[in-house]
Parts: C-alpha cells; sequence; structure tokens
C-alpha cells in the first residue's frame, strides 16, 4: 500500500484514499461521490478534508483563511447538509440548487449530504435532476450509512468508494499515537468494544461516560446468554430501553458477542446463527421505527 500524499485523519481505507489522490492528479474527479460504508468509518472526515484539498490554495495548508473557514462550517462555497437525525426535505434541495446556479464561481462549489438516504422521494428526484446537468465546478459528496436506501437513479449518477471497518491492530497503533497516556490494555479493550469503528473508539476515549457504559454492558452481555428466560433479559434491557442510541450499542455488541461464541465453536451453532438473523432484523425493524419495546421482546424471546 502506497502512503498517501495528504493527512486525511482518518484510520484505514488507505486504497479509497489513493484513488481519490489519483483522481485529483489526474484531474480525473467525478462530479459527484457517494462514501458507503458503515457508521463511524471515516465518510465524513475524508469529505471534508476532500473539500479542504480541492478549495485551499495553497495545497491543504491547515491554516489560511479558506481552510479555517472549512473548519468552521463557515465556508460559502463549500455547503455541508449535517446528519442531524432529520429528513432533508424537497426546500432544503431547492434552495441549494438556487444557490448553485447562482453566481459562476472561480473555484469549486462542494455540496456535502451527510446520511444522504435522508432525503425524502421529492428531495432525492430534485437532487437527481441537478446531477444529470450539474452546474460547472461543482462537486457532491453523498455519505451513506446504507447505500440501499438511495435512489438507484442517484447512484447511477456518481462514483461510490466503498468505506470498509477498520483492522484491530491498524486501530490499536492510531490509537495509540493520539492517545499515548491511556494504558495498552484499555486502548484494546477499546480496540475491540468499537468493532472497528474509528469514529466510535474516540467517543469511548473522549467521554468517561461512554467508556463506563460500553464496559458495563460488554461484562453483562457476556451474561447475557446464561439467563434463563425472556423476562429476565427484559428487565436487564428496562433500565436504557427508550434510549435508541444505547440501543444500537447494546445490539452490535451483542452481534458480535454472539459472532465470538459461534466462531469458539461452542455447543448448538444454530442457537448464534439464528440469534444473529434475529439481530439484524430487529436492527432493520427499529430503523423502520417499529416500536422498540415490541422489537426487542420479539428478539428476546428469540433464543
Ligand atoms: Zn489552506
Amino acid at each position: 500500500m502506497t502512503q498517501t500524499r495528504y493527512r486525511w485523519r482518518v484510520v484505514g481505507n488507505e486504497a479509497l484514499l489513493n484513488q481519490l489522490e489519483s483522481d485529483i492528479a489526474q484531474n480525473n474527479l467525478s462530479h459527484a461521490y457517494i462514501f458507503s460504508g458503515p457508521p463511524e468509518t471515516g465518510k465524513r472526515t475524508v469529505a471534508v478534508t476532500l473539500a479542504h484539498i480541492l478549495q485551499c490554495e495553497n495545497d491543504f495548508c491547515h491554516d489560511c483563511k479558506i481552510c479555517m473557514q472549512i473548519s468552521k462550517g463557515i465556508h460559502s462555497e463549500t455547503m455541508e447538509f449535517r446528519d442531524d437525525g432529520e429528513q432533508l426535505g424537497i426546500d432544503a434541495m431547492r434552495d441549494l440548487v438556487v444557490r448553485l446556479n447562482l453566481t459562476p464561481s472561480a473555484t469549486y462549489k462542494i455540496v456535502i449530504i451527510e446520511r444522504a438516504e435522508r432525503m425524502t422521494l421529492e428531495a432525492a428526484n430534485c437532487l437527481l435532476k441537478t446531477l444529470e446537468e450539474p452546474p460547472a465546478q461543482t462537486l457532491f459528496i453523498l455519505t451513506t450509512d446504507n447505500i440501499r436506501e438511495l435512489l438507484p437513479t442517484v447512484i447511477s449518477r456518481c462514483r461510490t468508494l466503498g468505506f470498509r471497518l477498520c483492522e484491530e491492530d491498524g486501530l490499536f497503533n492510531f490509537l495509540k499515537e493520539k492517545y499515548f497516556d491511556i494504558d495498552d490494555s484499555t486502548l484494546k479493550l477499546v480496540c475491540e468494544l468499537s468493532l472497528g469503528r474509528p469514529g466510535v473508539a474516540f467517543k469511548i476515549l473522549e467521554d468517561p461516560e461512554i467508556m463506563r457504559f460500553y464496559k458495563s454492558l460488554y461484562q453483562d452481555l457476556s451474561r447475557f446468554f446464561d439467563f434463563n428466560n425472556a423476562f429476565e433479559r427484559m428487565v436487564y434491557l428496562q433500565e436504557f430501553i427508550e434510549d435508541k442510541d444505547r440501543i444500537t450499542i447494546f445490539l452490535d455488541i451483542f452481534t458480535h458477542l454472539t459472532r465470538r461464541k459461534l466462531l469458539a465453536g461452542e455447543a448448538d451453532p444454530s442457537r448464534y446463527l439464528r440469534l444473529i438473523d434475529a439481530i439484524s432484523f430487529t436492527k432493520l425493524a427499529l430503523r423502520q421505527h417499529v416500536n422498540s419495546r415490541l422489537a426487542l421482546e420479539n428478539l428476546m424471546l428469540s433464543f
């Protein structure tokens, strides 16, 4: 793997970074990219870094006026729709199209849409028209955790780059450099808990309360398989059943531990296979806003 030319501030995914760098070097950038892959794998960081590289007049110097403005999210030619958990409607897209057509610009106009699956059908169709006839010097970067939720017509207009989970070794070395005052065993545990997603590892390390939650969840879940009945399991879940973020973390670690039991060759592999299916079904149901209590009860009854 060749070393990257720019500092992308992410771990792993070198092949994709090399691809982007060669697109830049050969003047072969697409007018639209989709950064697709699991949450917290660096998609937005790479999108913003690409904006820096293209907008900065000093080849991404980190401290000119433009670099500062992009970092603060106030650069007028770099427009970002951050993921606020809300849908992205037609009005926002119409405003964007007006803005893009307003004034020709000598430099790039860069539009970053975080979790583009938040777009309503109308918004996506509006964007599609712009992707079909993009204004000059415009670059779209759509990030998505689930590319199947994007319109196929939108996907076909973009160059898709797939982000992957990070190898544990690579992540460990990266964390060790950044958090040199934290001991190795904690860092190793964080690597495992983050399931290969650097963004999650940073969150755990930056916030003692999140660290505590992850650690206790991990310990409790190791015993979870021994609980005798669904009722006991539900009692355990009561504490955070209304907290969507924590339920997501719970399901992620649950999947991880189930997979590990399966790979360890424990008796009755079909039980764990069924469980992995049931967990991913539950995740899907929760994404589609099914009542979380109901979805989790079904899961607890399924093993
Ligand atoms: Zn700069």
